[in-house]
């Protein structure tokens, strides 16, 4: 189902610039340079039990998408995660995503955005499965080359395409788009990282083009952590045809098993349902950190 309630229209408190305001009242003005130009960019964490899971890691990537897009969030890393915390606390949360986003102000309208004040706010709202039935189909659009966009933000831009996509996919009656890169190598979806099971190893493109998430590298550590053999490299989309397993990884998509890919179908298989188990219990705090 949809989102029936719109977003700016909950109740809660949200972190914006410094401290937290009622949920309705954490507004921008429409002339902001993120909004125009995509001056932005954005992360998305759940935590579990009221403990963000990979705080540190989620912060960090924060600071380092805003410095390739040339601007510096003014808060540390400590104090992103003091506000993090301090929003799933003030609206009362334990299972929850988390959204905090920061972007350029409404000091320029031109292009250059030299001078812009640089805001962030911190949102948190309860958010089940990402995905229902995961069928995918060839994208509309490649992920970029390195040379043509910052590709490792976590960049609100770069989602343009991923939109697009997506809005095709579910046209055609699939859930979610696979997307190429630019060479025409299998790259990820519009919000996961891909992973194929081939002979009882794992393998999944590199992330040379597009983010290496946090939930790809847990899960990559998780597979070592059981002998489960790991192997990055590119990989040509005729290889799905000879893929045993499928399934994608992400902060809001979890591990979730890719059931079909255009006329390809597959089952939830061994590896698959292992490595959800070991997140389930990572998660949950009932294993070792990965
Ligand atoms: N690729 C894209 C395009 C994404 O939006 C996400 C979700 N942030 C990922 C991959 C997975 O990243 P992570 O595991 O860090 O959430």
């Amino acid at each position: 189902m949809p989102e029936l309630i719109p977003y700016d229209a909950r109740d809660g408190y949200i972190w914006l610039d410094g401290e937290l305001v009622p949920w309705r009242e954490a507004r921008l003005h429409v002339l902001s340079h993120g909004l125009h130009y995509a001056s932005c960019v954005f992360e998305g964490e759940r935590a579990y039990g009221g403990r963000v899971f990979k705080l540190d890691e989620h912060s960090q990537r924060l600071l380092d998408s805003a410095r390739m897009l040339g601007f510096e969030i003014p808060y540390s890393l400590e104090e992103i995660n003091a506000a993090t915390c301090e929003v799933v606390r003030a609206n009362g949360l334990s299972d929850c995503y988390v959204r905090p986003v920061a972007w350029r102000g409404s000091e320029q309208m031109g292009v250059s955005a030299h001078g812009t004040t640089i805001h962030l706010a911190i949102a948190a709202w309860e958010w089940g499965a990402y995905y229902r039935d995961l069928k995918l189909t060839r994208a509309i659009f490649r992920r970029p080359a390195p040379d043509t966009a910052p590709v490792h933000a976590k960049a609100a831009g770069l989602y343009m395409i991923c939109t697009l996509s997506k809005h095709a996919a579910e046209a055609k009656g699939f859930e979610d788009a696979l997307m190429l890169d630019y060479r025409g190598y299998v790259a990820e979806t519009t919000g996961a990282n891909i992973f194929l099971v081939l002979e009882g190893a794992l393998h999944t493109p590199i992330p040379d083009c597009f983010l290496n998430g946090i939930t790809r590298q847990t899960v990559i550590a998780l597979a070592r952590r059981r002998g489960i053999p790991v192997v990055e490299r590119h990989i040509r989309p005729e290889e799905l045809r000879q893929a045993q397993e499928v399934f994608v990884t992400g902060t809001a998509a979890e591990i979730t098993p890719v059931r079909a890919i255009d006329d390809l179908r597959y089952q939830v298989g061994p590896i698959t349902a292992a490595l959800m188990d070991d997140f389930h219990a990572l998660t949950r705090g009932q294993a070792e950190a990965a």
